[in-house]
């Protein structure tokens, strides 16, 4: 009895085109990057490369069309239930109110005095009857009971008191009168001929041979005006449609007598003889589509609505309960955009890991170029660095043979000297004592002698030269400087110099072995005594400054300072001003020596009042033991 009206689902052309444009950057990013592609064969190659991402894009559109499909088939299933559900409820209250009156005209029929009326030509029993219809008609609720003759003619009606009354009209072109007057009932839905009211009409054959030898009919005629005006209220779009799809009965009174679909011209000539709706000229209500929506007013204009019918036993009528369709696209269309947003999201999501590999890879490239280089660098660094050794090696060697070469030419010098003079004063003083001056051979033998003490001096220097490295044990800086100011202080004496001191209290310990470090000592000194000689007010200051890592020692004195331009031979091995005999020019370049053995740096200037500075840093050393001062005694040789 329910049937459901089928409901296409819509196709969407304006979301295929969207989806094609969602993929056009990617065409775009293909057809660039094929851009640079020059030979065929790398134009094959960015096409099957090219084809993973026609295929995502081919999947997405799938996915958004199955999207698009799925949600409208679940928002059209959802507002068919609601109207199934409506159409029900609609369909059972239609039904009970016709079938509240069909028994009546039956009924009725059967009463003596309405079966007296229509044998009663002389219509005595019409008043009665007529009283009879009105007291039943308000009783039962009808809106008019009548009875018709054979003939089809009004003999009485429930509304014989009315201006409107249907007494005395001729009904025989109705339905309802000729079907009972022939097969015993009928019925029927019309605008009323008389009254211009629409109707449920529904009748019954009187007479004691009904139906084949009916005397007249009993017509009841329904309103349902009533059960309009709910479906009004209720503010929803319900029709009532008749078998020939004339809208009798509809929510909204403008779509009353319009029809859904087309009249044949019988029908449209049945409905006239019948004067059912009394000239109306039943326009379309609107338009049915493919997909079986009505579209209901101007084109273009009109609302598009689901149509869900129902059909009722009742003269072939069907119930439809209209939906508009367009929250059924805006669900679907919300489900795509979703979609969309998903699809854009994993785009971008891609996208972003895409980059964030590109520059991992990057950065992996960067890194090898630049471990390579670093590989490519250190080993040109290792080979420079043999090379440099290797260069430096001969250039020790170049060096060492140049020292030695220098040490031997200032030896030979050294030793030539006094020999030469040795054997002038042998061979004078050998003449003297032939001649037997013996006075003047002693003269010379003396000299000989002060000459051959020159040369053990000069081969002690050697000898000191030559005693390299020694121990490292702590020795106490102070104590040594004490030591040999004191063996010096008979010298400062006859030299008129009072040396200034500036020494921290207490000990201060460097790493190294005693001799040595009074060696330093006295020769910076006895430099400082030499060129104080005849200073009118000779000045020597001793310093030992105590930093956390070293300790520093200046020797400064205010004789004639060193000239400039010879600072930077001054620790060259045989470098001298003095005089033949006074210096060797070995002071320094073993004090160079022992500084470096110490671990520390020796540097000289010139103050700006006059006078010279030397300045020794050596590391600091912590006391293990207490230095012994034996073996002092060696430093105190003449250099
Ligand atoms: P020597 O004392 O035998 O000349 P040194 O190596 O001790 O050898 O000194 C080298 C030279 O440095 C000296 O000849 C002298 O010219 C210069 N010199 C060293 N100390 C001083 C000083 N305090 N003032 C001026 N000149 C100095």
């Amino acid at each position: 009895m329910i049937r459901a009206s089928s409901i296409s689902t819509p196709r969407r052309r304006p979301e295929r085109r969207r989806c094609h444009e969602a993929a056009a950057p990617d065409a775009d990013y293909a057809s660039t990057s094929t851009g640079a592609a020059t030979s065929p064969g790398v134009a094959a190659l960015s096409r099957w490369r090219r084809l993973p991402l026609l295929c995502l894009v081919g999947v997405a559109l799938a996915s958004l069309w199955w999207l698009w499909q799925w949600q409208y088939a679940q928002s059209e299933a959802e507002a068919r239930r609601h109207a199934d559900n409506r159409l029900s409820l609609y369909g059972s209250s239609l039904q009970g109110a016709l079938e509240r009156f069909t028994y009546l005209p039956g009924l009725l029929a059967h009463q003596p005095q309405i079966q007296a009326a229509l044998l009663d030509p002389a219509e005595i029993f019409v008043p009665q009857v007529n009283a009879f219809l009105a007291l039943v008609a308000e009783r039962s609720g009808a809106e008019v009971i009548f009875l018709l003759d054979a003939e089809g003619r009004t003999l009485a009606s429930s509304n014989h008191a009315e201006a409107d009354s249907f007494v005395g009209h001729d009904y025989r072109f109705r339905p309802y009168f000729y079907e009972a007057m022939a097969t015993g009932q009928g019925e029927f839905f019309a605008v009323g001929s008389t009254t211009g009211r629409p109707g449920y009409f529904v009748s019954a054959a009187v007479g004691p041979g009904a139906p084949e030898a009916a005397q007249g009919v009993l017509v009841a005629k329904v309103s349902l005006e009533a059960l309009q005006a709910d479906w009004r209220r209720a503010g929803e779009k319900v029709l009532l449609t008749d078998a020939n799809g004339v809208v009798i009965l509809s929510s909204r009174p403008e779509w009353r007598y319009r029809r859904l679909g087309e009249l044949t011209p019988q029908a449209r000539e049945e409905i006239r003889r019948q004067r059912q709706f009394m000239g109306e000229p039943l326009e379309p209500l609107g338009r049915r589509l493919r997909d079986d929506s009505l579209l209901v007013g101007g084109a273009g204009l009109g609302e598009r609505l689901v149509d869900t019918t129902l059909a009722l036993e009742t003269l072939g009528w069907t119930m439809h309960y209209l939906m508009p369709v367009r929250p059924l696209y805006v669900s679907a269309r919300n489900a795509l955009m979703g979609g969309v947003a998903v699809w854009l999201a994993l785009l971008l999501l891609a996208l972003w890991l895409r980059e964030r590999q590109k520059r991992q890879r990057l950065r992996e490239r960067e890194a090898a170029i630049i471990r390579e280089a670093n590989e490519r660098l250190e080993a040109r660094v290792v080979e420079r660095t043999r090379e440099l050794q290797e260069a430096q090696a001969e250039l020790v060697q170049a060096g060492k043979l140049a020292a030695l070469g220098t040490m031997a030419a200032g030896i030979a010098h050294e030793l030539n000297q006094p020999l030469s003079g040795i054997r002038t004063y042998a061979a004078n003083g050998q003449r003297l004592l032939d001649r037997g001056r013996s006075d003047a051979a002693d003269d010379n033998f003396q000299r000989i002698q002060a000459l051959c003490e020159r040369l053990g001096g000069l081969i002690r220097q050697l000898k000191l030269f030559a005693r390299k490295g020694g121990a490292r044990e702590p020795v106490d800086l102070v104590a040594r400087l004490d030591f040999v100011l004191e063996l010096l202080a008979e010298r400062c004496r006859q030299q008129g110099v009072r040396p200034r001191s500036r020494l921290p209290g207490g000990a201060l310990w460097v790493l190294g072995d005693e001799v040595r470090v009074e060696q330093l000592l006295t020769n910076l000194l006895r430099n400082a005594l030499d060129a104080l000689r005849g200073v009118a007010e000779p000045w020597l200051e001793v310093a030992i400054e105590a930093e956390a890592e070293r300790l520093v020692v200046t020797v400064a004195d205010n004789g004639a300072g060193i000239p400039d331009e010879l600072l930077e031979q001054l620790f060259d091995p045989f470098f001298t001003t003095k005089a033949v005999g006074d210096g060797l020019g070995l002071g320094l370049f073993i004090s160079y020596g022992i500084v470096q053995d110490l671990g520390g740096r020796i540097h000289a200037g010139n103050r700006p009042s006059g006078g010279a500075w030397f300045r020794v840093e050596l590391p600091r050393a912590q006391p293990t033991g207490l230095a012994s001062p034996s073996s002092i005694r060696e430093s105190q040789d003449e250099p």
